[in-house]
């Protein structure tokens, strides 16, 4: 389908806009959206009670889980939003520039 000019989309005939796109369900966990990030959570696991705060509001489901603890946090996913750490009460996790951490 050849699209019509951008300049003129308030004259488009309907079958002339763009059709949209769904991706395949499942596909989330092959995008990698770390890359989006500009600050990232560090876990302390010294100081971590295993509350499981940071797991509930997480919405993108970086924070990894293993037997009911803590066991991490999925860089790949992790957008930075800051949400697990304002939420942590026990003050194990730190939130720093992406740009200063120390990527292993
Ligand atoms: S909210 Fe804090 S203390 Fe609770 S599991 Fe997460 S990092 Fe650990
Ligand atoms: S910063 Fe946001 S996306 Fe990353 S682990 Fe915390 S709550 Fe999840």
């Amino acid at each position: 389908m050849n699209m019509p000019e951008l300049d003129r989309f308030d004259e488009w005939a309907p079958e002339e806009f763009p059709k949209g796109y769904l991706c395949n369900a499942g596909t989330s966990v092959e995008y990698i959206t770390g890359g989006w990030r500009s600050m990232r959570p560090v876990w302390n696991a010294e100081a971590c009670t295993n509350c499981m705060m940071c797991w509930v509001v997480c919405p993108d489901s970086s924070i990894m889980v293993a037997d009911e603890a803590m066991t991490g946090i999925d860089y790949d996913h992790c957008k930075g939003c800051g949400v697990c750490v304002h939420e942590c009460r026990f003050n194990a996790l730190e939130f720093i520039r992406e740009d200063e951490a120390e990527v292993a």
